[in-house]
């Protein structure tokens, strides 16, 4: 079972004796960098030149330098950029100020695990990844509670950088939640395969050849809407709060017994069997360095499949049917 560790578990007084360096201020970088300051840490926020979110960091009260600068002053830097582009962020702004005694931080392994970027041997490697999106993990802090964090340690060079991380996990509130400790290869592979294989690949998939039978079979696709997509979130819901058991307890005895009888005839073996091969390809490097490349060559197969859903039926129809619902805030 997972080692979880809490507020008792972690020394707070680690982490305000550093400087830390937050670079980006997107989702996961304003909450952190937000929680470190009201936690007492001396923290700045690096961002490059003409960013859209320079103007919110100084509003906010923190201060705002270049990248470059930011890892200059600090000896902890947190890399909060988008993952594809860590890497040029790190040789173009970083790599130059790392000292022996440095600690490199992600919120994701992406970059570390698949080797796009290589830390020298005497910094700290870590990983703080709040297990939910940057507005619940600062809403929570805020609040006085916290969100699971999950911790790692790539490369332990001072041979305290676990305390390390947990300290960072206690000024974002993750300890009064719960840290999981975990590797940079488990968080990354399982991450990547989540989102892939269940959450959006699998789950997008699902709901668009649901709703493709029904329309193909001559049904009205506002019907089909409701039934393959609407629904769906009421049934997540279910399972968030107590797993496939308040589902099954919550809808009919009839859904029950189709969910048994039906829910193996679509997802099969072969389904299985590909999800292991996803898992494999994720594993040994393809997928990511498919992604880079696709990312390096300006996304052009990316803006193909964004714009071929964009216009399918489920997507337009949603369009029209969500207007209808006053209680569906759809921020378009
Ligand atoms: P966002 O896309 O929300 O934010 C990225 C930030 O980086 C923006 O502030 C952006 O500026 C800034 N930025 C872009 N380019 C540069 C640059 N060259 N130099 C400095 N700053 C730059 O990212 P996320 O917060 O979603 O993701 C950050 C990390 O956190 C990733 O590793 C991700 O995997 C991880 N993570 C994300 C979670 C989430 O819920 N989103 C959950 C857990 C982990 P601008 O405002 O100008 O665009
Ligand atoms: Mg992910
Ligand atoms: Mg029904």
């Amino acid at each position: 079972a997972a080692e979880l560790f809490y507020d008792n578990d972690a020394d707070l007084s680690i982490i305000q004796g550093r400087k830390v360096a937050v670079l980006g201020y997107g989702s996961q970088g304003h909450a952190h960098a937000l929680s470190l300051r009201d936690s007492g840490v001396d923290v700045r926020v690096g961002l490059h030149e003409g960013s859209k979110s320079k103007v919110k960091a100084e509003e906010q009260g923190l201060r705002v330098v270049t990248p470059a600068e930011a890892a200059a002053e600090a000896d902890v830097i947190m890399i909060l950029v988008p993952d594809p582009i860590q890497a040029k962020v790190y040789e173009e702004s970083v790599k130059d100020h790392l000292n022996d005694g440095d600690a490199l931080f992600f919120g994701h392994g992406f970059n570390i695990r698949f080797g796009f970027i290589k830390p020298p041997a005497g910094v700290d490697v870590c990983m703080v990844a709040p297990k939910g999106p940057g507005h619940l993990v600062r809403r929570q802090y805020e609040e006085g509670r916290g969100v699971p964090c999950i911790a790692a340690v790539e490369q332990d060079a001072s041979g305290n950088a676990f305390q390390l991380a947990l300290s960072y996990a206690k000024a974002i509130g993750g300890t009064r939640a719960g840290v999981i400790k975990t590797t940079f290869t488990e968080e990354t592979e399982t991450d990547l395969f989540g989102e892939q294989a269940v959450l959006c690949g699998g789950a997008s998939a699902l709901v668009k050849a649901g709703f493709e039978t029904l329309v193909e079979a001559g049904y009205q696709p506002e019907i089909a809407y409701f039934e393959c997509l609407h629904e769906l979130k009421l049934i997540v819901d279910l399972m968030y709060e107590g797993g496939l058991e308040k589902m099954r307890w919550s809808v009919s005895e009839t859904a029950e017994w189709g969910d048994y009888v039906t829910g193996p005839r679509i997802v099969t073996d072969a389904t299985k069997a590909e999800m292991k091969k996803v898992l494999g390809e994720i594993q040994d490097g393809t997928f990511a360095n498919n992604w880079m490349k696709e990312y390096q060559e300006g996304l052009p197969k990316y803006n193909e499949y964004k714009k071929a859903d964009e216009n399918h039926l489920l997507e337009t129809t949603g369009k029209k049917l969500r207007k209808l619902m006053s209680w569906v805030d759809d921020q378009e």
